[in-house]
């Protein structure tokens, strides 16, 4: 029987399994095929983390994890497929078979890129579609590639891209970006990038692979050639396990203060996937370490 089970191991698994190890708690790290720790992991650049300023996204995570590593944290590899509760304790089932018993669990499993749907996206997935231009980008040297988005993702994408391509089409939806002040201004003065306002991609087109794409501007549609779409619109929570046990808000995010307490007893949640303003590293460590605070003051109850 665990005091906590972790569930994911992304800034905020990996911060709270920082806190219960020094807190001396029986606590273990639930991750689903590890390939960097969480989406920071796709970052080139992360510019706003105290004292780690320019840091690229998964050399910061790696360093989350050695420590989290350097104090004995426990990992085990799986998908938590199923929780269940059983009187106070829970049960926690993996995709593998194998199963958990914890006191409490901290869910920290952050949230997924959300698809375009449009046609033409799924059929090119992995073939000039992408969602991750720090893994991808540099396949793109010399070649024409689109961007679909307004948020700091979509805007550092095409600053990335901008590296290698000799065209980026960056294409948002309204007539503002949502993205910060500063990644805009940089965006607007870099001379291979095109903004395309009040814009949307409406088809992807090609036969075997990415050859244009159908854009549409106030009921007006051009096709644009391009051999690459980076699609950056934004997230969905992966709360769907969980949304039979705790209050879930109408975008599926699990509804938590900062204390991570959520409205069933011995859950908790941390990072993305939860309520809140501001979904950053610095916001998810913080989650991280609170959650494992809320859960000591709740073992002490039950214990
Ligand atoms: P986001 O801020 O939610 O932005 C998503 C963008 O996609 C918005 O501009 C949105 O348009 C657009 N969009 C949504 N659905 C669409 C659709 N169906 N078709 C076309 N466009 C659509 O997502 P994000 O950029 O991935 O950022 C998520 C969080 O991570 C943010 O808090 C961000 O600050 C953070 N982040 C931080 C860093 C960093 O610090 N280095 C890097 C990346 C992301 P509207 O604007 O019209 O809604």
């Amino acid at each position: 029987m665990y005091d906590i089970v972790i569930i994911g191991s992304g800034p905020a698994g990996l911060s709270s399994a920082i806190y219960a190890q020094r807190a001396g708690l029986k606590a273990v790290v639930v991750e689903k095929n590890y390939l960097g720790t969480g989406q920071i992991s796709e970052s080139e650049r992360v510019d706003n983390y105290p004292g780690l300023y320019g840091e690229n996204g998964f050399d910061l995570g790696e360093k989350f994890r050695s420590h989290a590593e350097s104090l004995g944290t426990e990992f085990i590899e799986g998908e938590a497929v199923k929780i269940s509760k059983n009187a106070t304790d829970y049960s926690i089932e993996l995709d593998n078979g194998n199963s958990l018993e914890t006191h409490t669990v901290i869910y920290a499993v952050g949230t997924e890129r959300r698809k375009l749907q449009v046609e033409g996206e799924k059929e090119f997935s992995g073939r000039g579609v992408s969602y991750c231009a720090v893994c991808d980008a540099a396949f793109y040297k010399d070649k024409i590639t689109a961007v679909a988005g307004g948020g700091d993702t979509a805007l550092g994408d095409a600053a990335l891209l901008s590296k290698f391509a000799k065209k980026v089409y960056l294409i948002h939806r309204r007539d503002k970006f949502r993205a910060n002040k500063t990644l805009q201004q940089k965006v607007e003065n870099i001379s291979n990038v095109e903004i395309l306002l009040n814009s949307q991609i409406k088809k992807i087109n090609g036969s075997n692979k990415v050859e244009s794409i159908t854009v549409d501007k106030n009921g007006a549609e051009t096709e644009i050639k391009v051999d690459g779409v980076f699609v950056a619109v934004g997230s969905v929570p992966n709360s769907a396990i969980l949304k039979d046990l705790v209050e879930v808000d109408n975008n599926g995010y699990i509804v938590a203060n900062e204390d991570g307490v959520t409205s069933a007893n011995g859950i908790f949640v941390a990072g993305d996937v939860r309520t809140k303003k501001l979904r950053q590293v610095v916001t998810a460590v913080s989650d991280g370490a609170n959650c494992v605070l809320s859960a000591e003051d709740y073992l002490e109850k039950i214990k």
